[in-house]
């Protein structure tokens, strides 16, 4: 066996098959480069579903980071630490909004938003206790924890899960007026994705997130926005919400705030909201830690610049220009997205998604399959352009073949 082989198969030996990895084992990584264990080089087009938006061992993050491993990694927030502060005021600050409640993982945050809006509810909407709503969007993804996907409509990510947590209700993303018929004066929060990564990078008929903006101030209910996929510069903007002029009321974010090296999460929101909260209600031993405060600081002091959003911008105009020219081809039915982020529906003729990935694969270009025949397309921000015409020509080759 090659070792590639071996190791695939000590992994399924020992590990749970909760994924289904492609077939290429990672042992190296820079920019927008991995090398396998055998030397090949792949073009990486996932970029960590967008957890890896400065690229693999970005200097500036790597630096960071070791200089913090040096100094102090955890204290637990039953003491402050030095880093703390600047992290939640710079952040806010470039949300626009005053405070952060830092977490680890996206669905943590999620699940730290769902909290946050049942007690705004209770506390200062005046809801009667037990009955707060918060109403989500069909084919959403909001994580994987048992209250996450008790709001989900993904048959795989629900199934013998049960039994599901209550006070959530769907409807269909994009449709304004279901929106509003499901609005009850229980209502404590709308939450969305202003774009659908997982199911396919589905951008929202115009209008619509203006329209929920409209609706839930109305109402006085929370908009939150999951940009744990869609923000800190992947779109072409730090947030995809700003393509439609709307602010929320919170953010939820994640992944690139980690900047690919811990697992850094958060929610951002006013004083009004984030305010509500006392000692012990809420609470995490890693969220904030100064490990993942030096990093993602950093982070923050590199989307402040505005020149990931605008390299985002400038390259994801190419991309979506050069995938247009497959539309009608024949080969591709759709493209959808936003920056350096589209989801490329394949006629299915042509195989399915992992098919295609696989492909994809053996010409040394690495991306992930959604749902049928389906491929996501998210390089990290730093690709050059020659690299991304290169990627490119190999799906114009997989879709030749
Ligand atoms: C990835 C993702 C999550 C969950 O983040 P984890 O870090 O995997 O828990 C939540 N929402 C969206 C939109 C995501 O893309």
């Amino acid at each position: 066996m090659s070792t590639t082989e071996t190791a695939i198969a000590s992994a399924e030996a020992h590990s749970a098959h909760n994924y289904h990895p492609l077939p290429v084992v990672v042992a190296t990584a820079d920019g927008a480069w991995m090398t396998d264990v055998e030397g090949r080089r792949y073009l990486d087009m996932l970029a960590g579903y967008s957890a890896l938006n400065f690229g693999h061992g970005n200097r500036r993050l790597l630096d960071a980071a070791k200089a913090q491993l040096e100094r102090v990694t955890l204290t637990s927030r039953a003491f402050h630490h030095d880093r703390f502060a600047d992290f939640c005021t710079r952040l806010a600050e470039l949300c626009g909004m005053e405070m952060v409640l830092p977490m680890n993982t996206g669905a943590e945050a999620v699940e730290t938003a769902v909290k946050t809006a049942r007690k705004w509810g209770y506390r200062v909407k005046g809801v009667p206790d037990g009955m707060a709503k918060i109403i989500v969007a069909s084919d959403n993804f909001h994580g994987r924890t048992t209250t996450i996907i008790s709001f989900s409509t993904d048959h795989e990510a629900r199934a013998d899960f049960g039994p599901y947590t209550p006070g959530f209700e769907i409807v269909p993303y994009g449709d304004l007026t279901a929106l509003r018929e499901a609005m009850t004066e229980n209502t404590v929060a709308v939450l969305l994705e202003p774009i659908q990564g997982e199911a396919g990078v589905l951008v929202p008929p115009p209008g619509y997130l203006p329209g929920v903006r409209e609706l839930t101030r109305e109402r006085n209910v929370l908009f939150i926005a999951d940009e744990i996929q869609s923000g800190l510069g992947r779109t072409g903007k730090t947030f995809a919400c700003e393509h439609e002029g709307v602010v929320p009321d919170m953010y939820v974010l994640g992944k690139a705030l980690g900047g690919g090296v811990v697992p850094v999460s958060a929610v951002v929101s006013s004083a009004a909201v984030l305010g509500i909260y006392r000692p012990g209600e809420h609470g995490s031993t890693f969220g904030g830690n100064p490990l993942a405060c030096a990093v993602a600081l950093e982070v923050v002091a590199m989307l402040r610049t505005g020149e990931y959003q605008q390299r985002a911008a400038e390259l994801g105009e190419h991309l979506h220009q050069e995938l247009g020219l497959l539309v009608g081809g024949g080969a591709v039915e759709a493209v959808r997205g936003h920056g350096l982020w589209a989801g490329v529906d394949i006629d299915p003729a042509r195989g399915t998604g992992r098919e295609i990935s696989e492909r994809l694969m053996d010409r040394r270009v690495l991306v992930k399959d959604t749902h049928g025949s389906t491929i996501r397309i998210a390089p990290p921000l730093v690709i050059s352009k020659e690299d991304l015409d290169w990627g490119l020509e190999q799906l114009r080759e997989v879709l030749r073949g």
